[in-house]
């Protein structure tokens, strides 16, 4: 017989389960709290559709991407350090998870007010080199590339 250690590989009291690794592991729970400041105002453990259900009704859709988006980055988080061994702090994972929100919003906001966005290239300032990148990993090939223009 197998008996796997369901405790949190983080705090090692917890039992790890959905709520405990999305929002509730004492690893990250004062660093989230600041990222989505709205959690202070739920009961304490709620779970995971709950909170969401809340905030549906509320019709709070920039909190409800905001909650997405940090579940995306605290389970990266998780994957890494169960299967590649990488420690990756909260802070760093939440704010990487929600980098690209407020230009998303911004381009959102852009596009309702009638601007098309702008996706080309732009010119560097004069005496500024630009570096553009770009990278793909195709897991199934086991093949990756990635390319640069300077
Ligand atoms: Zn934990």
């Amino acid at each position: 017989m197998v008996v796997e250690d369901v405790k949190c590989k983080w705090c090692k009291v917890e039992e790890e389960d959905i709520n405990h690794a999305l929002l509730y592991c004492s690893s990250f729970k004062e660093v989230l709290e600041v990222h989505l400041s709205f959690l202070q105002d739920f009961q304490a453990h709620l779970d995971v559709l709950q909170i969401l259900a809340h905030l549906v009704r509320r019709n709070k859709q920039g909190e409800i991407e905001k909650l997405f988006l940090c579940a995306w980055g605290l389970w990266y988080r998780r994957n890494q350090f169960l299967y590649e061994e990488k420690n990756l702090k909260p802070a760093e994972v939440l704010d990487n998870a929600l980098s690209g929100y407020s230009e998303y919003q911004s381009a959102l906001e852009n596009q309702q007010q009638g601007c098309k966005p702008h996706c080309g290239w732009q010119l560097p300032p004069t005496g500024v080199m630009k570096l553009n990148t770009d990278g793909a990993i195709f897991h199934d090939f086991c093949r990756s590339g990635a390319g640069m223009v300077l």
